[in-house]
């Protein structure tokens, strides 16, 4: 069967456990694993400055909005104990998502801050989660300076990053869309373009796509954002058609697809 990565993105100090939970306890109960982007410190006065009057992030709960604190993964022992559990069991791959997940923080040329970006989020990561082994890294918002690309391949990660920004670059194969490649440094480089299952798009259309990519894609990068599934920052009981059209490609997606990590697809 062809691979399926499941990757989520955006994990922080904020992400309540019950969330990953609704999301994804069918594929833990089968003993199937989850790729989660770990934001190390989550600053939050992010703002996106792409979307019309550039509102906050909307991985930040609203009532910490403007705060322009960082808050470490590691001060959250409940959250980091729930995830060091999954990772005891196989379930989850840790993956190194930004430092503050600040707007487009690694779109920056600066190869010295980046470094010590990769260099002290993944202190923070390790700390928090000392026994996962955290091989891989994704840009927050999927957008990297060819510096970036540089300083995270040259710290020995492996990438998942949007096709778009391999373009030009001599060095590094320029992989369309939903591909993977073992470069000669023995990293490994994924390209994922696109979020299937999203708030601001019908549950019906999400479900649709992704069917298509389930079919098409070679290797398959399926990104979420846990908490586009309970916009914007509702409990995770509310009702929602998006957590249910989830499901159903979930249930679908274990029957077609060898679901694996980011380290673990042969390549
Ligand atoms: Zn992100």
């Amino acid at each position: 069967m062809r691979p399926l990565i499941i990757r989520d993105d955006d994990t922080s100090y904020f992400t309540p456990p019950e969330k990953l939970e609704a999301i994804y306890s069918p594929l833990w109960a089968r003993n199937l694993p989850v790729s989660l982007a770990v934001i190390p410190a989550l600053r939050c006065d992010v703002r996106v400055l792409s979307r019309e009057g550039a509102p906050y992030d909307p991985s930040i709960p609203p009532e910490r909005r403007g705060d322009s604190n960082a808050y470490p993964i590691t001060d959250n022992r409940a959250l980091c104990a729930f995830l060091n559990r999954k990772v005891e069991q196989g379930l989850l791959e840790i993956c190194l998502h930004g430092y503050t997940h600040s707007y487009h923080e690694f779109a920056a040329s600066d190869s010295s801050l980046l470094a010590a970006k990769v260099r002290d989020g993944l202190a923070l990561l390790r700390e928090a989660f000392p026994d996962a082994d955290i091989r891989t890294f994704i840009a927050p918002y999927d957008v990297m300076s060819p510096q970036a690309i540089q300083v995270v391949l040259e710290a020995g990660l492996s990438l998942c990053t949007a096709s778009r920004n391999l373009i030009g670059l001599p060095d590094l194969p320029a992989l369309p869309p939903y591909a993977a490649a073992r470069l000669s440094s023995g990293a490994r480089l994924f390209t994922c373009d696109e979020y299937l299952f999203h708030h601001r798009d019908s549950a019906e259309n999400c479900l649709a796509n992704a069917r298509e990519r389930l079919h098409s894609a070679e290797t398959f990068i399926l990104s979420n954002h846990y908490w586009s599934f309970f916009h914007d920052w509702q409990d995770a009981h509310t009702h929602s058609r998006l957590l249910e059209a989830w499901h159903t490609f979930a249930d679908e997606a274990m029957q077609a697809r060898h679901i694996t990590t980011f380290q673990d697809v042969p390549l």
